[in-house]
């Protein structure tokens, strides 16, 4: 329900708080002047001193982050896929990221910069991909944990001198319980003891059975090291893709989910975030977790200044209070509205930490008895 601090309302009210707090100490109710008060209370006490209360219904904070309302259809266009990398450790993860940015940068614009944010797009066959780039796949199951789903396509490594290791089975474990496809990279095939024909075996003994075994999983031999194979692995990611006609709406406020965070000594906090619906725009209120950023500026994968971001694209973003924690769910409001939230957010947080000190404290007493 609706609450309101006792400050807050002697303030409504043109009142001193020490007498708000006199007159509930009367009503048998002892608090401090930060202290929140309910409706039905609020409602007495200003009876008490002659005035009225209308209750104004809170902003539902958890639904406005929840799972939006249908969109209209018809309003939905299609959008890149979101790709993460996944695999045991050693078996070529980040050089398969590196090659496939590379190979990417050098094809559409000979020599050109690209700076690490988090997350990048390269493009193929003139569509657009998608690639988280957080280290490992820690960053993926801290997404998953906070309930943010950011990947559309897992691709799994192996290497094809090693196999099906106990992280990889972890991989695709998490893919699984994200009902999230999963498209094989056979990495490392350029080495003399890749043995293809041992891995496609373990990866069927987990459920995964090549397509030319007669099975639906796509199992692409790379080498990241030699930058073989990638086109064909950036096809492949594409026909999944396909199946799964991921779409969003563009022409709307945007949400999505952080993806990295930092504070920069000259810029402040920075975070890079991944627009999942709508458009972000330059001068837009979001709010994510506890924080809330009014764009000052966004950056691109390639160091340029972008003033949109639409569906599916990762930008750096500058202008937030502080700096707000990776796999927490932003959504754009009202700036009033956005300010309202962080405040309420932080407020309720440190109650409960007020209150964890309160119980320690307690618990220190007691013992002490
Ligand atoms: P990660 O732990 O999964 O991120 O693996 P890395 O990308 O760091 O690669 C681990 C090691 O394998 C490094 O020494 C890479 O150079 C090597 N490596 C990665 N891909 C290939 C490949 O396609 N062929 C060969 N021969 N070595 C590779
Ligand atoms: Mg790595």
């Amino acid at each position: 329900g609706e609450t309101i601090t006792i400050k807050d309302l002697a303030e409504k009210m043109h009142v001193k708080a020490a007498d708000l707090i006199k007159r509930l100490m009367m009503l048998g109710m002892l608090v401090t002047i930060n202290q929140e008060i309910d409706a039905e209370t609020a409602a007495i006490l200003a009876q008490e001193f002659g005035y009225e209360v209308e209750v104004k219904p809170e902003f539902d904070i958890e639904s406005l982050l929840a799972e939006e309302p249908e969109t209209d259809p018809a309003a939905l266009k299609p959008r890149p896929p979101i790709v993460t990398v996944m695999g045991h450790v050693d078996h070529g993860k980040t050089s398969l990221l590196d090659a496939i940015r590379k190979t990417n940068v050098t094809a559409t614009e000979a020599g050109g910069i690209t700076q690490h944010i988090g997350a990048y797009q390269v493009e193929k066959n003139n569509r657009k991909i998608t690639f988280i780039d957080t280290p490992g796949h820690e960053a993926f199951t801290a997404m998953r944990a906070r309930g943010a789903k950011v990947t559309d396509v897992a691709v799994l490594v192996v290497a094809a001198d090693d196999g099906v290791m106990p992280q990889t089975v972890e991989a695709i474990n998490h893919a699984r319980a994200a009902n999230v496809p999963i498209v094989v990279a056979l990495n490392k095939i350029d080495k003399p003891n890749a043995n293809p024909d041992r891995v496609k075996k373990e990866l069927a003994d987990q459920g995964l059975v090549p397509e030319d075994w007669g099975g639906d999983t796509i199992v692409v031999p790379v080498s990241a090291l030699k930058k073989q194979g990638i086109e064909d692995l950036l096809e492949m990611i594409l026909l999944v893709a396909d199946i799964l006609e991921l779409k969003a709406n563009p022409d709307r406020p945007a949400r999505g989910t952080i993806i990295e965070s930092r504070l920069d000594k000259g810029r402040g906090p920075v975070a890079t975030v991944l627009v999942q619906n709508g458009t972000l725009n330059v001068g837009d209120t979001l709010v994510a977790g506890q924080q809330f950023a009014r764009v000052r500026a966004m950056i691109d994968d390639r160091g340029r200044r972008v003033s949109e971001a639409g569906p599916s694209t990762p930008v750096e973003v500058l202008g937030f209070s502080e700096v707000p924690e990776a796999g927490e769910a932003f959504v754009v409001v009202e700036e009033r509205l956005a300010r309202q939230i962080a405040q309420k957010r932080l407020a309720k947080k440190r109650e409960e930490e007020a209150r964890a000190r309160a119980k320690i404290a307690l618990e220190d007493v007691y013992r002490r008895i």
